[in-house]
């Protein structure tokens, strides 16, 4: 038994720092991910080839903290298909990937989701795709160790084409948003900033949500319900500007579910730049070469645009009518150069389906 997989990597179009405050996002997937070609064996060892990579991985006695770098991403979904009471066996699987790595457009989640739909088709386990998310994310946060939400594996397993994903980060419920560009076109921009080490600015302002919640009485910041109420009962200024962009940023991603609903795509470039703006003042994880491409942007004709990520560092969207888009790429190159920073690059974000078989 033999087969191909592709699972897709995933942009989020508004909802920032709101997945872990319990909240709303709405991304939705790339024509880019990563493919897997899958073979059942019956040693019970899963082979895995990446690149020029290949790894070995006995299943029997898999566990979190066993398998180390990239291969506890596809051993940690057999582990986590295992525990989840999904019997699979061994398979070799061949990754290849078009979706640049690390670069926020989530190449993790493609890798696990390809995996897991890979392994329960060769071994012809009927598994619900909601499912296979929990699994794909215990795979991320138990097995490779990263502490991430539902987001990139929802996006990456229920997507459609031409859709959005609502996506209610506290219950995991989600609902498909038809997102007809017509002749808008969503493009990343690259700003070339990269981390250089975590260092901890994500988690500061996990925590300082945490602190606003826990003064407000809430159990987070989704339960906000009258914001100039909860804002007055805030002493620190600080954590009056990361409950207002949290509660506000909500409130724009159901914002841009109805615009979207009412065939206004265009309009939603308004929703973007309000979240950079939010997402600059009030929640303070912007930087400078974001800043200056969102400015640089709109001045030169994009409907709007926003950082996307954790911030600090990584990638930019941008809505831009399909005429303007040279426009909008020049205006953007010309106030990077006068910076004397380099070009950054782009990508047209396509919405496409969700993983799915290939042959
Ligand atoms: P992102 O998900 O935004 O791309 P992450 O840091 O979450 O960034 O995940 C990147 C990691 O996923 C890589 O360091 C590597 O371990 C793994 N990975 C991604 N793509 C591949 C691939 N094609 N082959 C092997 N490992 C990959
Ligand atoms: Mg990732």
């Amino acid at each position: 038994m033999n087969g191909v997989w592709h699972a897709p990597g995933r942009v989020n179009l508004i909802g920032e720092h709101t997945d872990y405050n319990e909240g709303l996002v709405l991304p939705f997937a790339l024509p880019q991910g990563i493919t897997v070609e899958g073979e059942r064996r019956d040693d019970g060892l899963l082979e895995l080839h990446s690149g020029g990579l290949r790894e070995t991985v006995e299943l029997a006695g898999l566990a979190p903290g066993r398998v180390r770098g990239w291969a506890a991403y596809p051993a940690g979904v057999a582990g986590a298909l295992a525990e989840a009471g999904y019997l699979v066996g061994g398979a070799t699987l061949r990754f290849t990937s078009d979706l640049p790595s690390g670069s926020g457009l989530s190449s993790s989640a493609a890798l696990e989701c390809a995996t897991a739909l890979a392994l329960t088709d060769l071994y012809e386990v009927k598994a619900d795709r909601r499912d296979l998310v929990k699994v794909a994310q215990r795979a991320e946060n138990a097995y490779a160790g990263v502490p991430s939400g539902i987001l990139d594996q929802s996006a990456s397993l229920l997507c459609e084409a031409d859709h959005a994903l609502l996506l209610d980060c506290r219950t995991g419920m989600s609902s498909r948003i038809p997102l007809n560009l017509g002749d808008h076109r969503v493009l990343i921009v690259d700003t070339g900033v990269r981390h250089a080490l975590e260092d901890g600015r994500y988690a500061d302002r996990r925590a300082e949500c945490e602190e606003a919640a826990r003064q407000l009485g809430v159990p987070a910041l989704r339960d906000v319900k009258d914001l100039a109420a909860s804002l007055s009962l805030l002493t620190d200024p600080v954590l009056r500007r990361r409950v207002q962009h949290v509660v506000t940023e909500n409130h724009r991603v159901e914002a841009t579910v109805g615009l979207l609903r009412a065939g206004a795509v265009g309009d939603v470039g308004a929703m973007l730049t309000a979240s950079h703006l939010s997402l600059r003042d009030l929640y303070q994880v912007s930087w400078p070469e974001a800043d200056v491409a969102v400015e640089a942007a709109v001045k030169g004709g994009a409907r709007g645009g926003r950082m996307v990520g954790g911030g600090f560092a990584g990638s930019v969207i941008l809505l831009v009518r399909r005429a303007a888009l040279p426009a909008v790429r020049e205006a953007v190159g010309a106030a990077y150069a006068a910076r004397g920073w380099g070009a950054p690059s782009y990508l047209e974000a396509v919405p496409s389906r969700g993983a799915a078989r290939l042959s």
